[in-house]
């Protein structure tokens, strides 16, 4: 079927959650960078807190992308041992990850204050990636459209259309994350068109098809491809697999050429 709406460009992100030192994050982007250009995707890398500075200079003026894997809801003030958005922007960032499951299922993160930090990293520049999807249970109990759409309009009701176009949504299924067990393309496929429909209800029609929304959980070199096929999928956030160049470099490589 041909597609109503020009592609969207892709995206391959990295989280690299609470992985690599300084020293190993800068080993690391250096061989991404090396390699970037074979991948017509755009590329961000995600390295914990402590790796922004090192990473920073690697990538400045290569196209790739610096973020960072969470903020605070506030520029500044008495919060002890969290980070703002103007911090992240000041260490060179671009983008930053909004409401990973970790954070949401780990740390008791609330649809409020996900859509809080997401204002905020709006507020201070960075591009958000804000990620949602359902546990195993609630696919289980057939509730996952219902827990996509609960997360998308906690986060996006409202949101102006500027502020729409500079954020980008990850489809990430709980029961997929750092499990070895992958969406199927169709699963994936159906979850986006999910996403899709529901901005298209609450952020204004025509905000679900502008939209950039990517697949995570566990997407590797191997799997790669068959998800890209899918129209729906305009790129990945990538865990486990980006750890490594080679692999992530794959995965950019088939998400460029699908
Ligand atoms: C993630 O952390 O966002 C993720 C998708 O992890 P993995 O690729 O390891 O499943």
């Amino acid at each position: 079927m041909p597609r109503p709406w020009p592609r969207r460009p892709r995206l391959v992100a990295g989280n690299w959650k609470m992985n690599k030192t300084a020293e190993e994050g800068a080993r690391l982007a250096r061989e991404v960078v090396t390699a970037a250009g074979r991948s017509s995707a755009a590329l961000a890398l995600c390295p914990p807190f402590t790796a922004l500075a090192a990473v920073q200079p690697i990538v400045a003026s290569t196209g790739v992308l610096l973020g960072a894997q969470n903020l605070h809801p506030e520029p500044r003030g008495a919060f002890t041992g969290e980070i703002s958005g103007p911090m992240l922007v000041a260490l060179g960032c671009r983008c930053v990850i909004v409401g990973h499951s970790e954070r949401r299922h780990g740390m008791g993160e609330s649809d409020a204050q996900v859509a809080a930090k997401l204002r905020a990293a709006l507020q201070g520049g960075l591009m958000p990636i804000v990620c949602v999807g359902e546990t195993l249970r609630e696919r289980e109990a057939g509730e996952t459209d219902a827990v996509l759409a609960r997360q998308v309009e906690a986060s996006f009701t409202g949101l102006p259309p500027d502020e729409l176009a500079g954020s980008v949504i990850a489809y990430e299924p709980v029961w997929a994350i750092g499990t070895g067990k992958v969406a199927s393309p169709q699963q994936a496929a159906d979850a986006h068109l999910t996403i899709r429909a529901t901005l298209n209800r609450c952020a204004g029609a025509g905000a679900g098809e502008a939209m950039t929304v990517l697949y995570g959980g566990s997407v590797s070199p191997q799997n790669a491809a068959a998800l890209f096929a899918e129209e729906q999928l305009d790129g990945a956030l990538v865990g486990g697999a980006s750890l490594e160049a080679a692999s992530f470099l794959a995965i950019a490589e088939a998400a460029g050429g699908a």
